[in-house]
């Protein structure tokens, strides 16, 4: 109610008309949680006082618009190509008049070198003079025209960068995505490697997810992941960095961080979700509280991102079978103990029957 409130409140005092658009955009940005949408509508105030009817526009085809993502790059396409051909052809055009304007240039020298009287050296200046004044005016034709271009490229460079960040992040959660995980944690391992820092990885994984999910529902699964991803910003500070991994799935990739220390920091994310006690906004129903098991390891020298999520994977099953709501490192005797148990070779049957019948 509060941000709808704030939302009605801008329509109402910047005189927009309230249609559903400029609702979404004022209650997006009464929530605060597009930054960009907050930073573009905060800059655009800042400079104009007001957003005009194709600013509210553009803001909700950037930062809003339910249109596919490649849709939208299409879109984006053709306003590039024809941008790039309304500037060709004004240049076309203005190496034309150049071309004319050399013309006039050489012909007034030699009229000026041959003229016998006042008349005819008028004749040429006055020649001169328009043929100066139009280029002047086809100057100020491109001047203009590129400024507007400036503006135009600008605001293509607003959308495509939106477009970037949405590809990058998982809608339900805001998090980072499966692809902005897979670029992190192999950006992560070459900044590791080259820099010969520690590097850690937490893989995290909700319990009994499935068994949440039968009991309440979905819908409500969903509010269970967004406040476990909230916890995890809420823990997770500095350069360390987010992802949702899969379904229920986390990963927490830690540079600069040795194996005692991710464990600490896993420790406290268990702790913090723990901690929250699940109600149902709608009724107010308590419904308990959920844990998530976590596998910690550490970058080895000739590692490379594959293997240490593995290892990661391979801790985090090691705490499912523990018992769950733990966190596993790679050298805790859990993972050895697990590693004999369920890891002996990747045929091995014993490894899928594991899998397949958690505890
Ligand atoms: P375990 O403790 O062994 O991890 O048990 P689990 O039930 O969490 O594991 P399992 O892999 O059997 O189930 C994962 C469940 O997560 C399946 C599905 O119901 C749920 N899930 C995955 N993605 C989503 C999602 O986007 N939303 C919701 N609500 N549930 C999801
Ligand atoms: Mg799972
Ligand atoms: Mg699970």
């Amino acid at each position: 109610m509060a941000f709808a409130e704030v939302a009605l409140g801008q329509i109402r005092s910047l005189r927009q008309t309230a249609v559903p658009r400029n609702y979404e955009i004022w209650y997006v940005y009464a929530a605060g949680y597009n930054r960009s949408l907050s930073r573009i509508i905060n800059e655009t105030l800042a400079r104009n006082g007001t957003l005009s009817d194709a600013d509210l526009e553009q803001i909700y085809e950037t930062y809003l618009s339910p249109m596919r993502t490649t849709a939208r790059i299409d879109k984006l396409g053709a306003r590039v190509i024809n941008e790039i051909d309304d500037v060709m052809a004004l240049i076309a055009d203005v190496l034309g008049m150049t071309a004319g304007f050399d013309d006039s240039l050489k012909s007034a020298a030699e009229k000026l070198g041959a003229a016998g009287s006042r008349e005819q050296v008028r004749a040429v200046i006055q020649a001169l003079m328009k043929s100066t004044r139009e280029m002047q005016e086809t100057n100020k034709a491109l001047e203009n025209r590129l400024d507007l271009s400036k503006v135009e490229i600008s605001n293509l460079q607003h959308s495509l960068e939106a477009i970037r960040a949405e590809s990058m992040t998982d809608p339900l959660t805001g998090l980072g995505n499966r692809k902005y995980f897979d670029r992190a944690v192999a950006d992560a391992v070459a900044r590791a490697t080259s820099e010969d820092k520690p590097l850690s990885l937490l893989m995290l994984d909700i319990d009994h997810f499935k068994l949440f999910n039968d009991n309440y529902g979905h819908l409500t699964g969903d509010q269970v992941l967004r406040l476990v991803a909230m916890s995890l910003k809420q823990t997770i500070k500095g350069q360390d960095i987010t992802a949702r991994y899969g379904g229920e799935e986390f990963a927490v990739v830690l540079p600069s961080t040795a194996l005692k220390q991710a464990l600490a920091v896993a420790d406290h994310i268990r702790r913090a979700v723990m901690a929250k006690e699940l109600k149902k906004k709608s009724t107010g129903e308590i419904l308990g509280r959920v844990t998530v098991s976590i596998g910690v390891s550490m970058l080895r020298r000739g590692d490379t991102p594959d293997l240490l999520i593995e290892r990661a994977d391979a801790c985090l099953y090691a705490a499912k079978r523990n018992g769950r709501n733990r966190a596993v490192c790679e050298t805790d005797p859990e993972y050895f103990a697990d590693a004999e148990i369920a890891w002996p070779d990747a045929s091995s049957p014993a490894k899928n029957a594991d899998r397949d019948c958690p505890l």
